[in-house]
C-alpha cells in the first residue's frame, strides 16, 4: 500500500559539466544565497551572459575559459548574484526528492537507506492522505511488511513524525548529502557553514 513508483526520482545536480564543456553559471540571490538548492540553481554561460550584459547581476568568480566576438573578450563567469533580491516561496514544494531529502533518504521505520519508496502512514483505504503529513521514505521491506495497516497494527514504530519542512530545514538537510561535482568557485557558496565546523 502507498508505493509510489520511483521512474521520476533523479538526481537535480548535473552530471559531467566539466566534460560536455557546458561551463554552467551557479545563481546566486541578491543575499548571496544560491537562488535555489534543489534542483541547483544553475544557468547556461549564454544566459549568464546576458544578464550580465543587461546589468541584472554581478559577477561573482568567472572560469578560465573565454567567449571571444569580433570586438570583445570576456571569461565565463562561473557564479553570479542577482542584483534585486528575490523573494523565496515559503513553502518547499511536495516532491519525492524533498520527501526523501526531509527523512535524510533513511526508511523510516529501520532507518535503512536501501530500496527506498514512500508509505503512507495511515493506509489510503482509511482515509490517509498524499501529503506532508502522512508519507514518509519507507524501505520496500517495511513497506511489504507494513501492507495496508496502521504502524501500530503492523507493530512497527515510526522513528521520525513526518512534518511540513521549511525551505530553511531542507536547505540544511541538504548540504549533507553533497552532490557528486561542484565548479571549485561555488563551494562557497553552498558550504560555506560546513567548512566554519570542521
Ligand atoms: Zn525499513
Amino acid at each position: 500500500m502507498g508505493l509510489i513508483s520511483q521512474d521520476s526520482f533523479e538526481t537535480p545536480f548535473p552530471r559531467d559539466l566539466v566534460g560536455d564543456k557546458s561551463y554552467p553559471c551557479l545563481i546566486l540571490n541578491a543575499d548571496y544565497q544560491p537562488l535555489s538548492y534543489f534542483p541547483l540553481s544553475l544557468w547556461s554561460w549564454q544566459d549568464a551572459i546576458k544578464a550580465v550584459y543587461l546589468r541584472r547581476v554581478n559577477i561573482v568568480d568567472m572560469y578560465e575559459q573565454c567567449v571571444r566576438s569580433t570586438s570583445t573578450e570576456m571569461r565565463l563567469p562561473s557564479v553570479i548574484a542577482l542584483k534585486e533580491f528575490v523573494p523565496q516561496s515559503r513553502s518547499p514544494a511536495f516532491t519525492r526528492f524533498n520527501l526523501f531529502l526531509r527523512d535524510g533518504f533513511k526508511c523510516v521505520y529501520c532507518q535503512s537507506p536501501k530500496d527506498l519508496t514512500f508509505d503512507h502512514v495511515i493506509p489510503k483505504r482509511l482515509g490517509g492522505q498524499t501529503n506532508w503529513k502522512n508519507i514518509v521514505a519507507a524501505c520496500t521491506k517495511c513497506n511489504f511488511k507494513k501492507g495496508g495497516r496502521m504502524p501500530q497494527s503492523a507493530g512497527m514504530k515510526l522513528l521520525t513524525k513526518p512534518y511540513i519542512p521549511t525551505i530553511h530545514g531542507l536547505q540544511a538537510q541538504g548540504r549533507r548529502f553533497p552532490p557528486g561535482y561542484l565548479h571549485e568557485s561555488w563551494l562557497d557558496y553552498l558550504y560555506w557553514d560546513l567548512e566554519l565546523k570542521s
